[in-house]
């Protein structure tokens, strides 16, 4: 458990929202406020804070002033200023800064500093962002709940005895306490948008090939994807347009011109068709969830979309097969991880094989040696049939399911989550019930469609619900101009 710090018991508001970003942007250029005075603010407020929410592993404070005081140089010269000039933003930890811890919240990559930077890291900078820092994730984004970080868990700064979701619990929960005016995470089955959903934030699930993975380091790699959190729909579609885009490193990145998704995302949402999935509002979603998201779908309703029930009948099947073909992808991607290459060696090895065994022994964490275990298993000789191939066909069949739905609507809304933030401590006995409630996530994850989870009111104790807005492949802009409506009517 992260330690309580004196702070706690300040004035400070945990909860608070960061100040868009175009509007931090044009103090900066207009010469009325300094990125590296902004950017220390935003160290002053993680001081304070971060020893509550464990929302930071490590900062990069060199490089983001130093980044900082040339964004200042330009605009005292008057030059013109990129998108995210000095916009403080933070980075998950399983995206490689070069000379700058990167972990994936392991203990197996602790002391491991790469050589170079991530696709999006370089993007981000090149745009004018300062990178702040690393924040904390599950162990190689393995989870739901940010417990199964190797560096303790985060705390939701809007009820510190609940997890902030996972696995970018640190990502969603800095921007949600304002410690960055926006993050990068990644979603494989749901780690951008259900953590974004806990902390009553944006997070954005692009279409797979959308953003350049080079320099992830890999879950499931037919699976994962980085994004985008922000306080507000609109600056989280600004940066996906700087972080979006085919890269030559990334073979699976797709040519597809980026739009303007800011821009995109300022049309009214009016004649919209909206699905809505009768499979995502069955047994196991929370009453006060339900009320909050039929809230959201009433603000739709208001702001002239057309709504429509849809059937997803395969959606039962979709947690079983998704936690068959991340955990295969998973055994194969974390056998580079020896003691050998990266990180951490177990000092216990008088053997080759010794040590190979004694540092993944001492570098894994319980729910990473489950999914090798299970992965391997799902793989091996015998089994493959029955269960990796068939997860795959299932994985089609959902696929095509979803096909069929955007034939019929533009965008189909859920909830992010049957549930809102739970305890810590609350499920970590319990895997299969973590994985359970990835229920809504992993379909569109499986199907490699966009999405959007928007903050949709929260239940009577004030907990954050999120609403999922869910769009066909490269149609980023329609599902940012649906959370938006969703946004702006303030449910
Ligand atoms: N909760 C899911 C899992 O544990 C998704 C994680 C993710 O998207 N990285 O696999």
């Amino acid at each position: 458990m992260a330690p309580l710090a004196s702070g706690a018991r300040t004035a400070e508001a945990l909860t608070e929202r960061p100040t868009p970003l175009a509007a931090l942007r044009q103090e900066i250029a207009g010469r009325r406020t300094k990125a590296s005075d902004l950017a220390s603010e935003y160290y002053a407020r993680i001081e304070r804070k971060n020893p509550q929410l464990n929302a930071f592993l490590s900062l990069t404070k060199e490089r983001a002033l130093a980044q900082a005081a040339r964004i200042d140089a330009l605009a005292a010269r008057g030059d013109p200023l990129p998108v995210l000039a000095g916009i403080p933003i933070a980075v998950k930890d399983v995206l490689v800064m070069q000379g700058a811890p990167s972990t994936a919240g392991s203990k197996i990559l602790q002391g491991y500093r790469p050589p170079y930077d991530a696709t999006v890291v370089k993007r981000l900078e090149a745009a004018g962002a300062v990178l702040l820092g690393k924040t904390n994730c599950d162990e190689f984004a393995m989870g739901s709940s940010n417990e199964n970080s190797a560096y303790g868990p985060v705390r939701n700064p809007a009820d510190t005895e609940r997890v902030p979701g996972g696995s970018s619990g640190g990502s969603a929960a800095a921007v949600a306490a304002n410690l960055a005016v926006a993050a990068l995470g990644t979603d494989t089955g749901g780690s951008i948008r259900q953590p974004a959903s806990f902390c009553g934030v944006v997070g954005v699930l692009p279409t797979y090939g959308r953003v350049s993975r080079y320099g992830l380091i890999a879950f499931a790699s037919s699976l994962d994807r980085i994004g985008p959190f922000a306080g507000n729909v609109r600056d989280a579609a600004t940066v996906l347009g700087v972080i979006g885009g085919h890269d030559p490193c990334d073979a699976t990145s797709v040519r597809a011109p980026v739009e303007d998704y800011a821009a995109a995302s300022d049309k009214p949402a009016e004649g919209l068709r909206i699905g809505v999935p009768a499979e995502y509002f069955a047994e196991g979603l929370d009453p006060e969830v339900r009320a909050a998201v039929e809230r959201g779908i009433g603000a739709l309703k208001e702001a002239g979309c057309i709504l429509k029930p849809v059937h997803l009948p395969h959606t039962k099947y979709a947690v079983p097969a998704y936690y068959l073909i991340a955990t295969a992808e998973a055994s194969a991607n974390l056998a580079r991880f020896d003691g050998v290459r990266y990180g951490y060696r177990s000092p216990r090895s008088e053997t080759l094989a010794g040590m190979y065994s004694h540092s993944r022994d001492e570098g894994f964490g319980a729910e990473v040696k489950r999914r090798i275990l299970l992965g391997t298993y799902a793989l091996s000789a015998g089994y493959y049939d029955a269960y990796y191939r068939k997860a795959q066909q299932v994985r089609r069949i959902l696929a095509e399911e979803f096909l069929r739905a955007f034939a019929e609507v533009d965008a189909l809304v859920t909830p992010t989550s049957p549930v809102p933030a739970f305890r810590l401590g609350e499920k970590t006995d319990d895997p299969v019930s973590m994985y359970l409630a990835d229920i809504y996530t992993v379909t569109a994850s499986l199907a490699g469609i966009c999405g959007v989870s928007v903050p949709c009111g929260a239940t009577p104790a004030g907990l954050p619900v999120g609403m999922q807005v869910l769009a066909m492949h490269l149609r980023e802009s329609t599902a940012f101009r649906v959370a938006r409506a969703v946004e702006a009517a303030g449910v």
